[in-house]
């Protein structure tokens, strides 16, 4: 570890610089101009540090790395090296105000996303960046994305806003950690964070919007590093041409690995249905039948996962597939991590569904409703209890998932009502217990209501919600499984 810029003064920040490679750091091999570029040495880091900080602006750097696999190519990171840089972190927590970490781009994002997670009630910056170019090109990127870093991290000498959390800061963005994606292979802007702004904005000057921060965490919320990693976690993209025997040898239901798999679907969390690919949405429903856990993210770019929103989602949510919002895929990896590593059962979903570290716009809440006895025979009737509490004040979705329909195969209206045991088809819709409705044509065995409307006027945090379904053609009615996913936003932008 080298101590650079030592002002004479004692400084006003102290600021810990971890090498651990990328191209910041790179060098020609061999020396020659031309050649591939391969990880360089600490010491024109350490010489960077101390040529580009200004003696008299009171930060203090140390320099330290690179780790015990020597310099990387990011290519080749593993949890074994989160678990290092975190450590790392750790171990020079109380002695510094903030932590710069060196590392290359190709899987920075993975990186911030990972830690954090992984460091828990953070009350520090800590700030991950790289460049597109090495140090030693003329044109290089890395001396002001280097001293960026440095002067957020260093906040108690430069006055700008503290950051409590994980942040990628790149060209001219700061960007939230769990947010971060690698967005161009050359471009000096190369990461972006498609579903949440920019922390701050680096021009001219460094402008930090304080409102989107993380809080710091309580005088009680004592900093530490979870590193119990569930490494056993599998990501892949569903395609128009993939079939069950591609899929289920990739998920693998019948064995133990992988344990949790992050499928990128299409648009808004949806796949092929049943009707058009027998036998697909049997291999996740397999899957799950067998405790291992789905979740769902999207394959564009922007945008939110809402299962239940199209019947070709609503399948997904009915045989267990997890939401996982608007989470980037290397945050919903890195939440499988951590999560995984923690908790396993309906707990993992649990955790998985809420934003727990800011990577997702909202939490998630799953309603499983039991079956209870109904008065009529074309009514059936279900309970579900309300979460006892909500994390956001903004009520973004209210989907109710039914599934297993039988209406008895002619064309109907199928109702749902609340609080209203004794609804059957002579119930009408101008009822007040009325909330929502559809046509059947007597072959849908999967319906989804969305029902954000009625939801404020039905819902009682902690409350139970009585449901009774009424098959208005009067013809016996039989439903398998009812399910309420109330997503609400934590954060408002
Ligand atoms: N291959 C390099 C790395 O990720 C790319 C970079 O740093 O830009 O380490």
């Amino acid at each position: 570890m080298a101590e650079t810029n030592s002002p004479r003064r004692p400084p006003k920040a102290r600021v810990f610089v971890l090498y651990t490679g990328g191209t910041i750091g790179m060098v020609p091999k061999d020396g020659r101009p031309g050649n591939p570029l391969v990880p360089g040495s600490i010491e024109q880091i350490e010489q960077a540090v101390d040529r580009l900080l200004p003696s008299d602006l009171g930060i203090q750097c140390t320099v330290a790395g690179p780790l015990r696999d020597g310099p990387l190519d990011s290519s080749d990171v593993s949890a074994a090296h989160w678990k290092e840089i975190a450590h790392l972190v750790r171990d020079a927590y109380d002695q510094f105000d903030g932590f710069v970490i060196l590392h290359g781009t190709d899987t920075m994002a993975y990186t911030s996303s990972v830690l954090s997670f992984m460091l828990e009630n953070l009350g520090k910056p800590v700030v991950i960046t790289g460049s597109q170019l090495p140090l030693s090109n003329p044109r290089t990127d890395a001396r002001l994305n280097l001293v960026n870093s440095i002067y957020i991290a260093g906040y108690k000498a430069t006055g700008l806003p503290r950051l409590s959390e994980v942040a990628l800061c790149f060209g001219e963005s700061l960007l939230r950690g769990c947010r971060a994606r690698k967005d161009t292979t050359s471009d000096i802007n190369g990461f972006d964070s498609p579903n949440f702004p920019p922390l701050g904005r680096l021009g001219e000057y460094i402008s930090i919007d304080r409102r989107l921060l993380r809080r710091a965490p309580s005088a009680r919320q004592r900093f530490a590093v979870f590193d119990d990693l569930l490494e056993d976690v599998a990501l892949l993209d569903i395609f128009p041409t993939m079939t069950p025997e591609l899929l289920r040898q990739m998920i693998a239901p019948e064995k133990k690995i992988p344990r949790v798999i992050i499928i990128r679907t299409f648009g808004a969390g949806n796949m092929q249905s049943e009707r058009l690919h027998p036998g697909l949405i049997e291999v996740i429903r397999e899957a799950t039948a067998r405790g291992k856990a789905i979740i769902n993210v999207t394959q564009c770019r922007r945008g939110m996962v809402q299962q239940g929103l199209y019947e070709a989602s609503a399948h997904l949510a009915e045989v267990g597939a997890i939401s996982g919002a608007d989470m980037t895929p290397e945050a919903a990896l890195a939440k499988a991590f951590v999560v995984g590593g923690r908790t396993s059962g309906p707990g993992f979903a649990q955790q998985v569904l809420r934003d727990l570290v800011g990577e997702q716009s909202v939490t998630n809440h799953v309603v499983q409703f039991r079956q209870e006895a109904a008065r009529h025979a074309a009514s059936c009737r279900f309970q579900g209890d309300m979460p006892g509490t909500m994390d956001g004040d903004d009520l973004f979705e209210a989907v109710l998932v039914v599934s297993g329909v039988d209406t008895g195969g002619a064309p109907t209206r199928l109702r749902v009502f609340a609080s209203a045991p004794g609804a059957d088809p002579d119930t009408p819709e101008s009822d007040g217990h009325f909330v929502a409705a559809k046509d059947l044509d007597g072959s849908s065995h999967r319906i989804a209501f969305p029902i954000k409307e009625r939801f404020e006027q039905l819902f009682k945090a902690g409350g139970v919600l009585d449901l009774t379904l009424v098959n208005t053609n009067r013809a016996e009615l039989a439903v398998r499984d009812v399910q309420l996913s109330v997503i609400e936003r934590t954060v408002s932008l």
